[in-house]
């Protein structure tokens, strides 16, 4: 993957967090934002993403330890709000070729609402 993508210049998700591109939000605070999935694979697909660009979980610092552990506690927070917590739900971070990572700047994908087959395709 040529690394232009992983630009925040080019970044589509730096786009939502700036209001260039069009989202359906769902949480937002100083640090993240939450935004329903425009390709929805599950009755609830939810994005939760860091505002600061960072290009895939590899990248991630040890000074980033809060924020990533604060993008599962909004998700937990939504999976409350969506009614999908006692049903159940799956958190996922996909990372490069192998996982299919398209957009290269995190995003914790938040699935529920169905039975959700393990292993993953
Ligand atoms: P990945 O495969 O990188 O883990 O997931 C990227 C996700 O972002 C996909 O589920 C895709 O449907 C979603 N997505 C891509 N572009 C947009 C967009 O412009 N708006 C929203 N809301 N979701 C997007
Ligand atoms: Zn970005």
């Amino acid at each position: 993957m040529s690394k232009l993508f992983h630009d925040e210049r080019v970044c589509i998700f730096c786009k939502i967090v700036n209001g260039e591109i069009p989202s359906q939000k769902v949480y937002e605070d100083n640090d993240l934002l939450a935004f329903k999935d425009i390709q929805p694979k599950a009755p609830v697909h939810i994005l939760i993403i860091p505002k600061k660009h960072i290009p895939t979980v590899l990248e991630a610092q040890e000074s980033d330890a809060r924020l990533l552990g604060k993008m599962v506690l909004v998700a937990n927070k939504i999976a409350q709000d969506e009614r999908i917590a006692e049903s159940g739900f799956r958190l996922v971070f996909n990372c490069n070729r192998d996982a299919g990572q398209a957009v290269f700047h995190i995003h914790l994908h938040l699935l529920g609402g169905r039975q959700l087959g393990w292993p993953p395709g």
